[in-house]
Formats: structure tokens, C-alpha cells, sequence
């Protein structure tokens, strides 16, 4: 087939834009989405006739541990410093086929809640890189360096920080002609890496032409003890190393101070805040509209499903919202169009993996459809209040990534979804039983 059209849909091609009956056309082959507009007529043989649902550009997950999907209520109900002593000790037990296992649930689990592509920080190889391919997810994987000297992921790999850094450009290297991957360096944070080792990485990101993934400021403890130690905030401190001289994606920054949020402006740093992760685990809440204002590049992501629970940005895109309205004791302070412009483009920024998150003619076709016969799309007063504030993941339908139909009738085409599930469920059972 050389053009798939789905005709019949709401399509909201962008933020604040709404096609009543809509349709678009594409190249299954590359992906190009080559017409979007009004339907020019019912669907005939071998369009999909999408009458009754909503269209939207696929989700970008901003920041992610994919494979900690294992650990999905494994600790819960304690704060930052002490989740992650908890998560440490199972993860210092996961093999690589267990770190695939987790990845692969977690696909399973995105790509039926109409996430398309994401970003995330973990153990990764050129084998985990191209299972998120075969399964036709985008990705921009940073493989995650604690420190030269330490193992991160000792089971599934023996590499130090000092060797996976070394190993990187390699990896990212053998994917460059891979249109669904982009491989990042990856510095856990700065309470964790030396500022040696983050001034190093900030020397090679440049001169390999490579970007990089950080955590930073994500919890006030965090913020005070760089505080004790550097003399400034995490942000400024590695300013300061020179990171911002890079593309650099930073995770939470939900305690900016003085000057941090003009920093990652100017260094048109793109930012994931995780509502939902922030508020779990009580680390606060990321002034968004203080950076929106500001003019800096936001995305929405879940966090791991350690600190979620779940998956589904549909959840913190509502989130994301209400969460600002709140603290402003202002309903107008923050539009559901502009979230789901961080949850669509803004996210898609942040991968770099070859989709621009919205649809119009030349960019890549990743979409999602949704159901509106569902209670949480009856009565369809509005398809953009049912996208930012009523719809659920399990509202997807049907999912494309570069014009190629991923999930079909709430069905995962790529991976055997009943397999995975058992699979995680048997291996997770084996690390328990180790960790007793
Ligand atoms: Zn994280």
C-alpha cells in the first residue's frame, strides 16, 4: 500500500487546532504524512474509517526508567533518599533479560495508552536498543553513569561510569542510520557524579556531537545539600561544568532558585517535569508556568512506574494541568492546549528521534486514536476537554509510529503482550526471592 487515509475522526493536529471531521494521509512506508484536513469523503477500500474517535499526535514520555516497570508497587510510601536505597538493591539484581523484560511491559503499556516515543535514562545496549525499534517505539536512551568508578547495572554489565562513557558514542554510532533511536549520554545527578566526571562528559558530548540526560533539582534536600556543598544550586553548579554548552534534557528541576530558570532558558535546554512522580514520592511541584513564561522547551513524563505507578500520560497531562491551577488559585493560569503541546511537540523536542509531535504535511505520521463511545467521551462537547482532562489511556485505540501501525483494536501488533506479562511475572518473583 502506498497511502493509508483515515477519514471520519476529530483530528487535532496541535494544540488549539480541531478538525470536526477530519482525515489524513500518509506513506506507510516512510511514515510522511502527506494531507491533513477536512474528510474529503467516506472512507473506500482500504482507508480506516475512524468515525466516532478522536485524533491526536502521539505522546512523547519525557522522562522515563522504562524498565522499572519490575518494580511497580515494589516500594511506595517513603521518601526520595530512601526509595532509592530500596530500588538500588533490586536493581543491582536485574539481568539484561530482565532489564528487556521491563522495557518490553513497558512498551506494551505506552504504546496502548498512545505513547509513541520516550526518553529515558537506564542500563542500555545495542540489544535493548533494538528491541524498542522491532517493537516500532521512538527512543532517546541515555545509558545512565553514577560515577567513573562505579557499576551501575553489575548483573547485566560490568562497565564503570569511566567505560560506559568511553562506550557511548559507539552505541550511539551503530543506530545513526536507525530513524526510531537516538542514543544520549547519560549523568544520573549531581549528587551522584563527580564534577569532574560531568565536566568530562560536557568535553565529549561536545565533541562528539552528542546530547545529554540529567536529573536535576528534584527534591529541596537535593537543592540544599548542593547548596552546602558547591556554594549553588545543582543547575548552576553544572552550568558552571560547562554542561549547557550541549543539548541537554533535564528531568524534574522542580526547585529552581535564583537564576536557574534564565540559565536553562538561554541554554535552550529542553525540561521533563513529572507531576505525578513529583507528588508521590513528596518532592514538590515544578513551577511550569514559570518556566513556559520563561520560554523554555517543557515535556511531561511519568517518571519509573516505581514512583507512578503507571504509564499513562493521559493521567499526568491531567495532572500537569490542574496541579498548576491549583497552587495559582487560578483556573486560567495554565490551558490544557499548552500541557498537551508538552505532552505532543514539547516531549517530541526532548527525543530528537525523528518525529516533530504534531501532524501536518511532511512530518512523521505518529498518531493515536481514541474512542468516544467510551463513558469518558459521552457526550463529545469538546474533543480537547476529553483529551486533557476525561480520557484514559485505555481509550486508545489504534496507534501508528512513522506510518506504521503499532497497536490495532486496543491490541499491541509488535510484541506478544500475554508473553511479556508472564515473563516479568517470573522474573520478578526470582529477584524477591533473592533479595530475602
Ligand atoms: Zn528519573
Amino acid at each position: 500500500m502506498s497511502q493509508q487515509r483515515i477519514t471520519g475522526a476529530v483530528v487535532i493536529p496541535e494544540p488549539g487546532v480541531v478538525i470536526p471531521d477530519g482525515e489524513i494521509v500518509f506513506s506507510p512506508a516512510t511514515g510522511v504524512i502527506e494531507h491533513v484536513g477536512p474528510s474529503r469523503g467516506p472512507a473506500g477500500p482500504g482507508d480506516i474509517d475512524a468515525g466516532g474517535r478522536v485524533m491526536v499526535p502521539g505522546f512523547t514520555n519525557g522522562h522515563t526508567h522504562s524498565a522499572m516497570t519490575l518494580l511497580r508497587g515494589y516500594s511506595d510510601d517513603v521518601p526520595l533518599h530512601i526509595w532509592l536505597g530500596h530500588v538500588r538493591e533490586f536493581e543491582l539484581r536485574m539481568t539484561t533479560a530482565d532489564i528487556k523484560a521491563g522495557l518490553q511491559l513497558a512498551m506494551v503499556e505506552m504504546l496502548r495508552s498512545g505513547t509513541t516515543a520516550f526518553v529515558d535514562m537506564f542500563h542500555w545496549d545495542a540489544e535493548l536498543l533494538a528491541a524498542v525499534s522491532e517493537a516500532g517505539m521512538r527512543v532517546n536512551a541515555a545509558p545512565a553513569a553514577f560515577d567513573y568508578d562505579a557499576v551501575g547495572f553489575p548483573t547485566a554489565s560490568p562497565l564503570s561510569g569511566r567505560e560506559l562513557i568511553d562506550a557511548t558514542p559507539s552505541l550511539a554510532a551503530q543506530f545513526r542510520g536507525d530513524p526510531l533511536v537516538h542514543v544520549s549520554y547519560g549523568l544520573h545527578a549531581p549528587y551522584t557524579c563527580s564534577a569532574e566526571m560531568i565536566a568530562d562528559v560536557a568535553g565529549r558530548a561536545e565533541r562528539d556531537g552528542l546530547s545529554i540526560q540529567i536529573h536535576l533539582s528534584e527534591t529541596r534536600r537535593e537543592v540544599d545539600q548542593s547548596l552546602a556543598a558547591h556554594g549553588v544550586s545543582p543547575i548552576r553548579h553544572v552550568e558552571n561544568l560547562g554542561l549547557f554548552a550541549n543539548q541537554v534534557h533535564v528531568a524534574h528541576a522542580v526547585h529552581p532558585i535564583e537564576g536557574d530558570v534564565e540559565i536553562l532558558a538561554l541554554a535552550g535546554a529542553t525540561v521533563s517535569h513529572c507531576p505525578v512522580s513529583n507528588l508521590k514520592l513528596g518532592a514538590g511541584i515544578a513551577p511550569s508556568v514559570t518556566y513556559h513564561e520563561a520560554g523554555v522547551t517543557l515535556a511531561i513524563g511519568t517518571d519509573s512506574v516505581a514512583s507512578n505507578n503507571n504509564l499513562d500520560l493521559f493521567e499526568e497531562l491531567k495532572t500537569g494541568i490542574i496541579v498548576q491551577r491549583g497552587l495559582a488559585l487560578d483556573p486560567n493560569v495554565l490551558s490544557g492546549a499548552t500541557v498537551f503541546g508538552w505532552a505532543t511537540a514539547g516531549g517530541a523536542k526532548a527525543a530528537a528521534a525523528g518525529s516533530a509531535g504534531r501532524l501536518a504535511v511532511g512530518e512523521q505520521a505518529d498518531l493515536v486514536l481514541l474512542d468516544t463511545t467510551s463513558d469518558s467521551g459521552t457526550p463529545l462537547n469538546s474533543a480537547e476537554s476529553f483529551v486533557h482532562f476525561a480520557a484514559r489511556g485505555s481509550d486508545v485505540t489504534d496507534v501508528f509510529v512513522a506510518g506504521r501501525q503499532v497497536v490495532a483494536g486496543r491490541k499491541v501488533l509488535t510484541l506478544d503482550e500475554e508473553a511479556v506479562r508472564e515473563d516479568v511475572r517470573t522474573r520478578v518473583a526470582r529477584i524477591k526471592s533473592e533479595l530475602v
